[in-house]
């Protein structure tokens, strides 16, 4: 059995990170089964979106500048990145010219690394005690994303997927309790999938460990 269906039977999606990699290797996989995918650079899922079959579900995960939205507003799924809240607004704008509703999951830094973006769970809850993202009606913010620190370090990794688990239940309490739409945790990729799932993931992000070393 492959590893879409294992993870499918624990309710977890798998989001297959096909960066750096061909057309002509996704559609492999969209061959055997595969129809969700996450870019992390608004030029290469645009190319891809353009030449791929349109029933793929197209997730962004990295870094999202404000001034690129525009480009990838008419087909994205869900945005795993929102940093900021300029951001969400700038999603909602562009969501709204297309007719359409984006999802958004909040990222969270939980990593030691500081290279990696995201909120503290402090800015997150700030962000949402403002109240200013109930007007932004095309954006629906599912959850919460996360990656752990790049390390051996089993215990490490654990703790930090508890810690984002932990982030979503607060908010899902404080901020959606009655929002069957906030239910998303997207962490774990091919060196700690194992670990999120266990800690809950809801989306797992797998990139080498289906196409091989980038
Ligand atoms: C590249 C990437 C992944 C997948 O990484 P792999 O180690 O290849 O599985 C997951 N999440 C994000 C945000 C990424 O940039």
């Amino acid at each position: 059995m492959n590893l879409r269906n294992i993870l499918e039977q624990s309710g977890i999606t798998l989001i297959a990170v096909s960066k750096t990699y061909p057309p002509e290797r996704l559609l492999e996989e969209y061959n055997k089964g595969q129809r969700v995918f996450g870019e992390n650079k608004v030029q290469e899922i645009t190319a891809k979106y353009e030449v791929l079959p349109k029933d793929i579900q197209w997730h962004f995960i990295g870094h999202l500048q404000r001034n690129k939205v525009k480009y990838i507003a008419s087909f994205i799924d869900t945005i795993h990145s929102i940093d900021s809240f300029e951001l969400l607004q700038e999603i909602h704008k562009q969501a709204q010219k297309n007719g359409r509703t984006i999802k958004c999951l909040l990222q969270f830094h939980i990593a030691q690394e500081e290279t990696k973006f995201g909120f503290s769970k402090e800015e997150g809850i700030a962000l949402l005690e403002q109240n200013d993202w109930k007007a932004l009606t095309s954006v629906e913010i599912c959850g919460v994303m996360g990656m752990a620190t790049f390390s051996e370090d089993k215990t490490l990794v654990r703790e930090e997927f508890k810690q984002l688990k932990g982030i979503f239940e607060q908010l899902k309490s404080s901020f959606f309790p009655n929002s069957p739409h906030f239910k998303e945790i997207s962490m774990g990729m091919s060196g700690d999938w194992e670990i999120a799932a266990e800690e809950g993931a809801t989306l797992v992000r797998i990139g080498s460990l289906i196409f091989g070393n980038r």
